[in-house]
C-alpha cells in the first residue's frame, strides 16, 4: 500500500489526483482478497485496468485503488471443429493478448489491435473498433460479485451487450463495479485469415472488398498504423495520444432526429435508429483539430497568455481531448464541456462521454 501514489501516473490520460490507498493484484486470489479486505472495511473502491478510459477528479480517491495486474492466457481446447478456447486473466495487456492470437492462427480480434488496456476491462465497455466489438468473441467472463461476496460467471447473452456498454458497465458507479472481471473466455476461429473487414477504410487500405477475409497478420500491421496515424496507439512521444481516445460516443438518435441534419452528415443504420458520427458533428460545431480554449474562455485550460494550451483536442483527431503536458482533470473538463454545449446549441443533441468519470463530471 502506498498513501502518495498519484492516480496521474496510473491513466494515459496523466490526470487525476492521490489516491488515498494503492493496491496492485498480480494474482485472482489477490484480486478477490483485496476486494474483499476494503468490501468489508466500507472502504471505497476504484478498480483501475490500464487507466486508459478513467477521468479521474484532481482531488484524487478517497478510498482504495485496486490496479488489476493479473497476467497470462490459457487454450482451454483448440480443434479444428469448434475452433479455440482461450481464457485470459484480467489484468493481462490487450494489445499483447491479441497479438498473441494472431500469432497462434487464432483468427477473431485482429481489427482490435492497438487498443491500450488490460484485457479483464474489453467486456466492460465491449471495446470496439473498425467493424469488430469483444461481444462477437467473448464465450465468458469470470467476475468476482461484490453483492454475493462469490465468483460468477456470465455467459455473453447474459452480459446484455450493447454498442460501448454492457451489465458489467451499467453495474459500476464512479468506477466501482459490482463485478470485478477475473479472467476472459474467447472463442475464436482458427486460421491465418482474419474475420470478414467490414470497415469500409480498413478494406480499402488492405486491398480487399469490404466483407472478404484479409491475413491476420497484415491487417494487424494496416490497424496498427491507421490507428497510429490517428493517434490512437499510445505512444509517449506523441501527445496526441495522451486521452482516453474518443471523449464522446457517436449518439444514437430516433430517424425524425437524425433527418434534421445536413445530408452530408454520415450516419449508420443502428436497429429502428441511427447512429451518428460525434466527430463529424463536433467539426460541424465549429470545432477543429487541436482546438484547445485560451484566455478569457477558460483561465485553467491555458497555462500562460501566449502559450499553448495544457488540453486540447487532438491534433489528428477532433474525438480525442488530450494532455499537452501540465493538463489537469478541470482543463480537460472545460474543453469537453465547450465541445459538448457547441454541439448541443449547433444540432441539438447531447453528446455522451465515452470514458468512466470519477469524482468528477461534465
Ligand atoms: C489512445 C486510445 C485509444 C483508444 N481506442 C479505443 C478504441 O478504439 N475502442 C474502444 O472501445 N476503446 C478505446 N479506448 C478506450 C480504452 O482503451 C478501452 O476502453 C479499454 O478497454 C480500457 O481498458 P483499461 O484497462 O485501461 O481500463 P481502465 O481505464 O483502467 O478502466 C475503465 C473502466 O473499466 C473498469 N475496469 C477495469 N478493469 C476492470 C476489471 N477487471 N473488472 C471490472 N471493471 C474493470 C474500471 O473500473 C473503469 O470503470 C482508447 C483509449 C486510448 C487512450
Amino acid at each position: 500500500m502506498n498513501a502518495q501514489t498519484s492516480l496521474s501516473s496510473l491513466t494515459a490520460l496523466e490526470v487525476g489526483g492521490p489516491a488515498r490507498n494503492y493496491v496492485v493484484a498480480a494474482t485472482e486470489a489477490e484480486i478477490i482478497t483485496a476486494v474483499q479486505a476494503a468490501d468489508a472495511a466500507g472502504e471505497p473502491l476504484l478498480i483501475i485496468g490500464g487507466g486508459s478510459n478513467l477521468v479521474i477528479s484532481d482531488d484524487g480517491f478517497d478510498g482504495t485503488v485496486l490496479k488489476i495486474a493479473s497476467q497470462g492466457f490459457v487454450a482451454n481446447s483448440e480443434d479444428s471443429c469448434g475452433g479455440a478456447s482461450v481464457v485470459v486473466q484480467a489484468g493481462h495487456d490487450w494489445d499483447d493478448f491479441v497479438h498473441q492470437t494472431v500469432l497462434h492462427a487464432w483468427s477473431g480480434i485482429e481489427a482490435l489491435s492497438g487498443i491500450p488496456g488490460s484485457a479483464g476491462a474489453t467486456p466492460v465497455q465491449n471495446v470496439g473498433a473498425y467493424g469488430c466489438e469483444v461481444a462477437q468473441t467473448i464465450a465468458a467472463v469470470r467476475t468476482w460479485d461484490r453483492e454475493k461476496n462469490a465468483v460468477h460467471t456470465f455467459t455473453n447473452y447474459e452480459l446484455n451487450f450493447g454498442y460501448r456498454d454492457s451489465l458489467l458497465k451499467q453495474s459500476t458507479v464512479d468506477g466501482s463495479p459490482r463485478y470485478v472481471v477475473l479472467s476472459v473466455e474467447f472463442q475464436l476461429l482458427l486460421g491465418r485469415m482474419s474475420a470478414p473487414v467490414k470497415y469500409a477504410e480498413l478494406a480499402r487500405r488492405l486491398g480487399v472488398e469490404a466483407g472478404k477475409r484479409a491475413n491476420s497478420l497484415e491487417l494487424r500491421r494496416t490497424v496498427l498504423a491507421l490507428r497510429a496515424s490517428k493517434g490512437m496507439v499510445l505512444d509517449p512521444a506523441d501527445r496526441d495520444t495522451y486521452s482516453t481516445g474518443s471523449f464522446f460516443t457517436n449518439p444514437i438518435v430516433s430517424a425524425e432526429v437524425a433527418a434534421m441534419l445536413p445530408d452530408d452528415a454520415p450516419r449508420w443504420p443502428a436497429g429502428d435508429l441511427v447512429k451518428l458520427s460525434a466527430a463529424w458533428l463536433i467539426e460541424h460545431a465549429g470545432f477543429s483539430k487541436g482546438w484547445g480554449l485560451a484566455g478569457e474562455l477558460s483561465a485553467t485550460a491555458q497555462s500562460d497568455a501566449g502559450n499553448p494550451p495544457r488540453a486540447s483536442l487532438s491534433t489528428k483527431h477532433t474525438l480525442a481531448i488530450t494532455n499537452r503536458g501540465g493538463a489537469r482533470t478541470e482543463d480537460i473538463l472545460a474543453i469537453a464541456r465547450q465541445v459538448r454545449s457547441g454541439v448541443e446549441r449547433q444540432f441539438g443533441i447531447t453528446l455522451v462521454p465515452e470514458p468512466v468519470l470519477v469524482g468528477c463530471s461534465l
